[in-house]
C-alpha cells in the first residue's frame, strides 16, 4: 500500500530510530509532524516540527494540532521517544525511575492522546517503539521493562478499541539497536558496545513494511533482534 499523501507524527524525531524513519516516510511521501525537545526538522521540506517534551500532554496537542491544520489530518502515529538507565533497582535514582515511566509510557499515552483525535474517520496506524524488555524481564533493567511492557499492553489493549475504527496498533521490539540511547547508563558510553547491533535504519524499515500491509491485515507486534546475541539482545 503506498504511504504518498498520508500524514504522521512522530515522537523522539531528531536522533536515532524516530529520525531514521522520518526521513525514510519523507522519502516516501508522507507529510510529517516531528516532536522531540530539540525540536529538529532534520531539514525536511515541509514537515512541522516542533519543541516537544511528551511529557508534556499540552506541547504534544499543539504539534497534533498544527500538523493536523498543515495536511488535513493525522492518518499515523508513532509513540517513539524514549529513555533508558540501566543497573539494580535499588540503584537507580528516583530521577531515573521517574523519567523512564514518565517519558516512555505516559509520554505514548500522551502522544497517542493527542493525535488521536485527528485520525479518527481515516485509514490509520498507531506505532509504539516498545522493546524485546516489553516482552521479557531483563536483568538490571527492572524500570525499563516496566515501562516497556506498560507500552505494549496499553496498545493492545487499545487495539480492541480501534480495530473496529479502521485503526491499527502495533507493537515494534527491539532487541539492542547502535544508537546514542545504547551508550547509556548500565550499557557503557564507550562505541565498543555498538558492534553487532542492529541499525536505527533496520527498525525503521521494518515499521515501514507494517505501515504498507494492505489494510485488511493488521500486524500486532513485531520481535527483531541482532544474531549477534549479548547482553543487549
Ligand atoms: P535515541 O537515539 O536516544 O533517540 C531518542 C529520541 O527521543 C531523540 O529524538 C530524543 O530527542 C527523544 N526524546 C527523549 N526524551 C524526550 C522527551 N522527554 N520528549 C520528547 N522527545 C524526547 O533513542 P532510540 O534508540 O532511537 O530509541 C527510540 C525508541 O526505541 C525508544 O522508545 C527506545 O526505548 C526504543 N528502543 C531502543 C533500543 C536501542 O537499543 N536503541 C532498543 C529497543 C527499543 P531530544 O533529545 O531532542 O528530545
Amino acid at each position: 500500500m503506498s504511504l504518498d499523501g498520508k500524514v504522521a507524527v512522530i515522537t523522539g524525531a531528531s536522533r536515532g530510530i524516530g529520525a531514521a524513519l522520518a526521513r525514510m516516510l519523507h522519502a516516501r511521501g508522507v507529510n510529517l509532524g516531528l516532536a522531540s525537545r530539540s525540536g529538529d526538522d532534520l531539514g525536511l521540506a515541509g514537515a512541522v516540527a516542533q519543541p516537544c517534551d511528551v511529557r508534556d500532554l499540552d506541547a504534544l496537542t499543539r504539534l497534533c494540532d498544527a500538523t493536523a491544520e498543515a495536511f488535513g489530518g493525522i492518518d499515523i502515529v508513532v509513540a517513539n521517544a524514549g529513555v533508558g538507565a540501566y543497573g539494580p533497582f535499588l540503584e537507580l535514582s528516583r530521577e531515573h525511575l521517574d523519567e523512564m515511566l514518565d517519558v516512555n509510557l505516559k509520554g505514548t499515552l500522551y502522544a497517542i492522546r493527542a493525535a488521536l483525535p485527528h485520525m479518527l474517520g481515516r485509514d490509520g496506524d498507531v506505532i509504539t517503539l516498545a522493546s524485546e524488555a516489553g516482552r521479557r524481564g531483563l536483568p538490571n533493567e527492572a524500570v525499563y521493562c516496566a515501562s516497556k511492557f506498560g507500552q505494549v499492553g496499553f496498545t493492545r489493549a487499545l487495539d480492541h478499541e480501534l480495530r473496529e475504527r479502521g485503526i491499527r496498533c502495533t507493537n515494534i521490539c527491539p532487541g539492542g539497536v547502535a544508537t546514542d540511547f545504547a551508550l547509556d547508563e548500565g550499557r557503557g558510553r564507550t562505541s565498543d558496545v555498538l558492534p553487532g547491533m542492529m541499525t536505527a535504519e533496520d527498525v525503521a524499515e521494518v515499521v515501514v513494511f507494517a505501515l504498507e500491509r494492505p489494510r485488511h491485515l493488521r500486524i500486532l507486534e513485531t520481535a527483531l533482534r541482532p544474531m549477534t546475541e549479548a547482553a543487549w539482545g
